[in-house]
């Protein structure tokens, strides 16, 4: 079973939007667990503290190395072999594929910091992965934490149902997926496209597959390898 384990000083965030909906009932049903530590349990001192101004001077707190380590050591269970991660915008970006890969494993451990960060050798000491979700600055780990574990919990086999495991969502294949319609068939005037309405499958599929390569070239051409429009 995938097994994340949070650190943070902040454990009432959690399960938070993770206990509703898919990954919610999953949690439920007991496809993953989900638990969140207080980092503030080996905080230090009558305050337990975890921060402390920074070497070197300059504003903010930085978190202590030796209460991380110590929250980080009270959690890894004999043989755990979970990846460990830190959340930072300095980390190397989250992807689709990252989450396929940590899906599939034994589950996730990840620090949340907050203030301006964690003090640099607890990274390095406990071989910690830093991980972004994106060119911002939150204020914290949390969130980060909460999206990676979403889009990690959809794709354990069963949460989801087959749409997650299907190779056509946005950012399989390197590319983003093509638009969808429902009814009804006209809607203010605007018609669903009529080969969708055609139940011809193949055409539907050519035409799913030139929209989405369209879209892709359109929006990120960083992507891949989008080929010229015929
Ligand atoms: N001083 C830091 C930002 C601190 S923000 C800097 O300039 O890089 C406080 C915490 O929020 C960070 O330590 C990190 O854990 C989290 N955080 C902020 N933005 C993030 C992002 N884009 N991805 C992942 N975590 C983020």
């Amino acid at each position: 079973m995938f097994a994340a384990t949070v650190l943070t000083l902040f454990p009432a965030m959690f399960p938070g939007p993770l206990g509703q909906s898919l990954a919610g009932e999953a949690l439920t049903r007991r496809r993953w667990s989900l638990e969140a530590r207080d980092i503030r349990d080996h905080g230090l001192g009558r305050h337990r503290a975890v921060d402390d101004t920074p070497a070197g001077g300059g504003p903010g707190m930085v978190m202590r190395a030796d209460v991380l380590a110590a929250s980080l050591d009270a959690v890894a269970l004999p043989g755990d072999s979970r990846p460990r991660l830190i959340m930072s915008p300095r980390g190397a970006p989250f992807t689709q594929g990252r989450a396929r890969e940590w899906a599939a494993g034994p589950g996730l451990v990840i620090l949340c910091p907050r203030f301006e960060g964690v003090d640099e050798r607890l990274i390095e000491a406990r071989s910690l992965t830093e991980v972004s979700i994106g060119d911002y600055v939150l204020s914290g780990g949390e969130i980060a934490a909460l999206a990676i574990l979403d889009v990690c919990v959809r794709l354990i086999p069963g949460v989801m149902g087959k749409e997650a495991s299907g190779a056509e969502e946005s950012f399989e294949n390197d590319l983003l997926e093509y638009p969808h319609f429902t009814r009804p068939r006209e809607w203010e005037g605007r018609a669903i496209p009529e080969v969708l309405l055609s139940g011809d499958h193949a055409k539907i599929a050519e035409w799913r597959r030139r929209e989405a390569e369209r879209l892709t070239r359109q929006r990120r051409p960083d992507l891949g390898r989008v080929p010229p429009p015929d």
